[in-house]
């Protein structure tokens, strides 16, 4: 976690440039920022691949074989690159060997190890300036949890992290500040298994008095919940949903729409559960975004099983879909299922729902034309500026002078291409609006 601010002096008298690798999920994102925020506290220099890093820290992912397949990728391109070179994250942690078989150099570093690497450098390396571009993300992930209690047959994580584990909501609290301090507008609550946060604490604490005590003692404008399990969604949790500051987006797993893959992946509802609760969410909130995870070509996924995924999905107005084909991780329950599905049929199948997903988007992008949207912008492109709103779509503004990245603007939504939303600043509307008065007049 960021401690402090780093002063001007630690900051000049640093040590080495570090480029800091990041594959996967928005909790190692999390991990990795607060890696880079200790790490230029203590003076170092964070920089990308390019510049010539010293040391390459690389927090890698196991969470399909293609994952795993970057993570080496990664590895391998630091080598390339002469730079000292420290691999963690979960591919680390279940690939030890692996990876020294690469190079005998590479130093692994275990997962719950990863906030010691700052006391791992060693300090007998020289750099250039210090370069705060790293620190230009604008919705950064706030790690309040850790490991997973569930046993989904086809998930290797709970292996690579552990059993659940909690951040304190004071230490939330600090880190929250510390970002709204430096003018962010926006973070992102995130964890392995967010559902389950609190439930290790002593005294027990909850998802819904974290936010609450968010709520209460902290201004940050924007506040996001990564992913949640449909179960894990109460009436206490609905209600704090209504708040302004909370992002009216989640994203609930599905996983599978047939109930004997759902029994077959160890997830612990029915499709019946998971319609309901959906149902539940919207009547509460009804212009809420959700957005799903999907597994397709999952064993003994025939034909009947797909179109019943594929027929829940369509029932849903799903603002976006994650599809994924099911990549059989080794040591997990489900490599060990008879039924494995053709790669050519997941690909298919893949593309058919990545197809709905689309279609679902484009739809729900369609009815926020006309409003107007807060969105945190976060690139620019040669037409204009990219932002996220609060519901999570892109919105692509032109006619945007004087807007810079990280500011938080109100825009008024006119159209949409290619999934991405498209507006202008609400305020150049009042004038155009104001402009076509007089002419009328
Ligand atoms: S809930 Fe299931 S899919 Fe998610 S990390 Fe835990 S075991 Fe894996």
């Amino acid at each position: 976690m960021p401690a402090d601010i780093p002063s001007k002096e630690r900051l000049f008298n640093h040590h080495m440039k570090i480029a800091v690798l990041t594959l996967g999920c928005k909790t190692n994102q999390a991990e990795s920022m607060n890696m880079e925020h200790a790490l230029n506290n203590a003076g170092h220099q964070i920089v990308e691949m390019l510049e010539k890093p010293d040391i390459c820290i690389i927090n890698t992912c196991t969470v399909t074989s293609k994952a795993d397949y970057q993570s080496r990728q990664l590895i391998n391109r630091a080598l390339k690159n002469n730079a000292k070179v420290i691999v963690t994250g979960c591919y680390a942690e279940l690939n030890n060997e692996q990876i020294k078989n690469i190079d005998n150099n590479i130093e692994v570093i275990r997962n719950n190890n990863k906030s010691n690497i700052i006391n791992m450098i060693p300090n007998e390396y020289s750099s250039g300036n210090i370069n705060f571009s790293k620190y230009a993300r604008h919705r950064p992930a706030v790690k309040v949890q850790d490991g997973c209690n569930y046993s989904c047959s086809y998930c290797a994580i709970p292996m690579a992290r552990g059993r659940s584990r909690s951040i304190p909501i004071d230490r939330v609290i600090s880190e929250i500040k510390f970002y709204e301090s430096l003018g962010y507008k926006e973070i992102v609550l995130t964890g392995i298994h967010l559902g389950t946060y609190g439930l290790d604490l002593k005294p027990k604490k909850s998802l819904s008095m974290l936010l609450d005590n968010i709520l209460k003692n902290t201004n940050i404008p924007r506040i996001r919940i990564s992913s949640l399990e449909i179960k894990e969604i109460d009436d206490k949790f609905l209600e704090l949903l209504t708040e302004e500051r909370i992002c009216k987006h989640l994203h609930i797993p599905l996983q599978s729409g047939d109930d004997n893959i759902l029994k077959l992946m160890n997830r612990t509802y029915s499709t019946k559960d998971f319609l309901s609760g959906i149902e539940r969410i919207i009547k509460k909130v009804p212009e809420i975004s959700i957005g799903t995870d999907v597994i397709v070509g999952f064993p003994c996924e025939g034909e009947l099983e797909f179109e019943n995924t594929k027929k829940l999905i369509e029932s849903i107005p799903f603002s976006y879909l994650h599809v994924f084909p099911y990549s059989p991780r080794p040591r997990t329950k489900a490599v060990t299922f008879s039924g494995q599905v053709a790669g050519a049929i997941k690909k298919e199948r893949v593309t058919i729902l990545r197809e709905i997903g689309m279609a679902k988007k484009e739809d729900y992008i369609e009815k926020n034309i006309g409003k107007s949207l807060d969105i945190i912008v976060e690139d620019r492109c040669e037409d204009g500026v990219i932002g996220t709103a609060g519901n999570y779509i892109k919105v692509l503004v032109t006619d945007e002078n004087n807007i810079k990245e990280g500011m938080l603007v109100n825009v008024h939504v006119l159209g949409h291409k290619d999934g991405i939303a498209i507006g202008i600043p609400a305020k150049n509307l009042e004038l155009l609006n104001k402009q076509s008065f007089f002419i009328c007049l």
